[in-house]
């Protein structure tokens, strides 16, 4: 983005200075910094649950030109969270019915449409010549294409997802922080993914993160604040506790590190309709309590904790290593397969994953702690932070 360049051919019309007066009292956006939102692009990748408070907020606030790409049709089932469409849009196209209502609360922005499925075919070509991309994609194969086009393009990813009560933003892809790879290198096997079977979500909580996003966005764009780049901002609506946790460029990551990702990957859309893969055969569980009495009584037993470093930062369990899930297959190697082994991860579903492959390779006892580390601070150490 060069704003210096735009912002002087850009003027406010009489009716923009009226709209935008709270904007323009403002010293940290004043009319330099509304001509700079007017002469911004902002490509938003799903006009759904996240999206909505995302398209809202940008148009409101003046952001001159949104690109939109979403490929679905609004469903009643929408309306509970996606609340840039109405009743009266079920059974039209989002993009249409997007088009409408962003048109009703700012005539002055431009909303340029893509009403096709974002792929590796087509988001350098859709994402070129945008300041930003607003991720609001509901799907890992979307998420990594998105991060990926950013960190190819050399533009900001701001970054959100939700999950029944909880929600996370950053911002990934710019040019001092890390990227959604450095946190997780690859797509989750899609066994491992629970959010489309069992995705329910509270409605408000995508409202939460959208407008987080629509924040960052606007700042990124203003070049005002202090942003999400280089944190996680993790959310919990139960608890109202928002947390931020630092988080690094990998040196080793694929696409912003060593750039061997040198063109778009893509993954199998393995959410959002494709048939739900049957899970691994079943490992056998270890209850928590069970864990923590074994523990007290002085056994050593291998504890293994499979989840990313920052993660792992937060807290975990004593006694235990880290080794991240995409570094397992190199560990097996190294491990007493005649030592009894637990994994555990957040809550289950990658540390089942993990257990399954060491069992393959010959482990002979191998555990999976029921319910991940969550399960744990709930029944036995409610002193740790839950995330
Ligand atoms: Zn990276």
């Amino acid at each position: 983005m060069n704003p210096e360049r735009r912002r002087d051919k850009i003027d406010l019309t009489p009716e923009e200075l009226v709209r935008y007066s709270r904007h323009l009292i403002l010293p940290q956006v004043g009319e330099t910094g509304q001509r700079m939102l007017k002469g911004s692009r902002a490509l938003l990748v799903g006009a759904g649950g996240l999206g909505s408070p995302v398209a809202l907020y940008l148009a409101a606030a003046g952001v001159g030109t949104i690109g939109l790409v979403d490929f679905d049709v609004v469903d009643l089932s929408n309306l509970q969270r996606q609340i840039l469409h109405g009743s009266g849009a079920v059974g039209v196209s989002k993009l249409d019915s997007a088009i409408d209502r962003l048109g009703d609360i700012n005539p002055n922005v431009h909303v340029e449409p893509y009403g096709t499925r974002l792929t590796s075919g087509n988001a350098l070509e859709i994402a070129r010549g945008y300041d930003l991309i607003v991720d609001g994609t509901d799907n890992f194969a979307t998420r990594y294409l998105v991060n990926d086009t950013s960190v190819l393009l050399g533009i900001p990813n701001v970054y959100g997802s939700v999950f029944r009560f909880e929600g996370q933003a950053s911002i990934f892809g710019a040019r001092e922080g890390p990227c959604y790879r450095c946190l997780f290198r690859e797509p989750p096997p899609p066994e491992l993914v629970p959010n489309c079977a069992e995705g329910g979500v509270l409605g408000v909580v995508p409202g939460l993160v959208g407008t987080i996003q629509a924040t960052e966005a606007i700042k990124v764009l203003l070049g005002v604040g202090e942003t999400l780049v280089g944190r996680l901002l993790t959310i919990d609506a139960m608890t109202m506790a928002f947390r931020s946790i630092e988080i690094r460029r990998d040196p080793e990551c694929p696409a912003c590190g060593t750039r061997e990702i040198t063109e778009l990957i893509d993954y199998d859309a393995f959410c959002n309709g494709a048939p739900h893969p049957t899970a691994p055969a079943a490992v056998v569980e270890i209850e928590p309590a069970s864990l923590a009495q074994r523990l007290a009584g002085g056994e050593q037993l291998e504890i293994i904790d499979v989840r990313e470093p920052y993660e792992w930062q937060i807290g975990h369990i004593p006694g235990a290593r880290l080794v991240p899930l995409d570094r397992i297959p190199s560990e097996i190697a190294r491990l007493d397969k005649s030592r009894e082994t637990i994994l555990y991860c957040k809550v289950g579903a990658r540390s089942r994953f993990a257990a399954q492959q060491l069992a393959d390779a010959g482990v002979s006892e191998v555990k999976n702690l029921a319910g991940g580390i969550l399960r744990w601070i709930d029944e036995v150490d409610p002193s740790m932070t839950r995330y």
